[in-house]
């Protein structure tokens, strides 16, 4: 059996973690290292490893991820000001952890998406 990844460990309650939201396709729970005022990482239950391995038996979690996104914004109070969603994939992405993610930032201006 391939062994669990970090977030499966943490969805399943193994690890701990501040856990915002949870339903029957996602579990979202705050970044151990957060980059802004609000930073939560939303994560299929399914451990898909990157956004190359998704398939379309997967849109209906990669679609849950927006919705789980926008009411957990809603929640944090930054939905009115807005954030910013992001997937990392692979190495040039600055993926770390194999097993896909959105992450969920906002509380601050967040400035340019890239640096230059
Ligand atoms: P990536 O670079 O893969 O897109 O993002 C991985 C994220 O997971 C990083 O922002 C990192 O801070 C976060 N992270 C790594 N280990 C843990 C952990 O054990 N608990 C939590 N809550 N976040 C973690």
């Amino acid at each position: 059996m391939a062994e669990e990844t970090l977030f499966t460990k943490i969805i399943n309650k193994e690890i701990p973690a501040d856990m915002v939201y949870e339903d029957d396709l996602v579990a979202a729970f705050r970044d151990i290292n957060p980059q802004a005022p609000t930073h939560i990482l939303i994560v299929p239950k399914k451990p898909i490893p990157t956004v190359d391995d998704v398939s379309e038996e997967d849109e209906a979690a990669l679609g849950r991820l927006f919705t789980a996104a926008a009411k957990i914004a809603r929640r944090e109070g930054i939905s009115s000001n807005g954030y910013r969603l992001i997937i990392n994939c692979r190495e040039h992405g600055g993926q770390e952890v194999y097993h896909l993610h959105m992450h969920l930032l906002g509380g601050r201006p967040l400035g340019r998406m890239l640096s230059r």
